[in-house]
């Protein structure tokens, strides 16, 4: 019974009406991969790469070793989706050989695929080890950037990929204002979106995700962010892709049936949240998802955001 009340405790991520949201798993390294495997996530809808890197940072770690670790996570999920995100250096993750060191503003400045860009012989050794960990196996592999700020990066993104032989998807993270503000043209460039919005919270409200004093207004139920995921959700839709969430607002149950109701195709957040978003999902219907949303966007603060939904949904499971 206690079961029954809490929804599907395994199986895909769908609302109680069927609209099948996938739910994929925020992993760091092949550490990370028994504990999604045991939620029964979908797939990784963010491998973050770094880990690899941060071991030394005065140099990128060998091709070889970048395979081995590749592969790893790539045979845990025969079948699945595994969506990998290229060297996000800078600002929270300073690498020596990439990062400046006289910035003063670390997080305005040369950070993920920006710092990619200026040191193109990184990026070319990553994809080439990706593709060569993905040969042969069917996994499903997506690669995407971090920090893209528009159509010009995205393009410098997808060409690199093309230029490496990568036989994946290409997308774009969308975790700057500018790149939600113009998805569409983004998306001419690339074929999925994944909002970051760790990120996209910080630089929507100036706020330094590193500055605790800071911290309550980096909120990501705040009506200004929602505004933002609808709008690249919306994009998505109209180009006929798809638009992830792989921030931690995902993780938030609540939050993620309102972003489920705002348009987002898939929720990506740390293994022990999935029985969670799963559950709240499965104790409602796309249509309420749809309500809460736009009674969340109704309002003026992140606090009645959240009221405006929970009463939205509350009295309908
Ligand atoms: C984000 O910014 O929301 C994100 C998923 O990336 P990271 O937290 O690694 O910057
Ligand atoms: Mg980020």
């Amino acid at each position: 019974e206690r079961r029954a009340a809490l929804g599907a405790a395994t199986g895909p991520g769908a609302t109680s009406d069927g609209h099948k949201v996938p739910l994929l798993a925020n992993v760091g390294g092949p550490g990370d991969v028994a504990a999604a495997v045991e939620a029964g996530a979908e797939g990784v809808g963010l491998f973050r790469t770094e880990f690899l890197f941060l071991d030394d940072s005065k140099q990128a770690p060998s091709r070889e070793k970048q395979v081995e670790a590749y592969r790893q996570v790539l045979e845990a999920f025969p079948e699945g989706r595994v969506v990998v995100r290229v060297l996000d250096a800078g600002a929270d993750k300073p690498l020596d050989f990439l990062t400046p060191a006289d910035e003063p503003n670390p997080a305005l400045g040369v950070r993920g695929l920006r710092s990619l860009l200026d040191h193109p012989e990184v990026l070319r050794t990553q994809l080439a080890a990706l593709s060569e960990a993905a040969e042969g196996l069917p996994v499903y592999l997506e690669v995407m950037a971090p920090m893209v700020a528009d159509r010009a990066d995205a393009k410098a993104f997808a060409d690199a990929c093309r230029e490496a032989g990568l036989r994946a998807k290409f997308g774009a993270m969308v975790e700057i204002p500018s790149a939600a503000l113009r998805a569409r043209s983004i998306l001419q460039e690339v074929e999925f979106l994944s909002l970051g919005t760790n990120d996209l919270a910080q630089y929507t409200f100036a706020a330094d995700r590193q500055v605790g004093a800071v911290s309550r207004l980096q909120d990501p139920w705040h009506p200004a962010l929602l505004d933002l995921v609808a709008l690249a959700a919306e994009s998505a839709r109209a180009e006929g892709k798809s638009c992830g969430v792989c921030g931690e607002a995902a993780s938030d149950p609540l939050l993620a049936c309102v972003l489920t109701g705002l348009g987002v195709t898939s929720l990506s957040m740390g293994a022990a949240s999935i029985p969670y978003v799963r559950s709240a999902l499965s104790r409602h219907t796309l249509a309420q998802c749809e309500r809460a949303a736009a009674a969340a966007r109704a309002t003026d603060s992140a606090a009645e955001a959240r009221e405006a939904a929970q009463a939205a949904l509350s009295g309908e499971a």
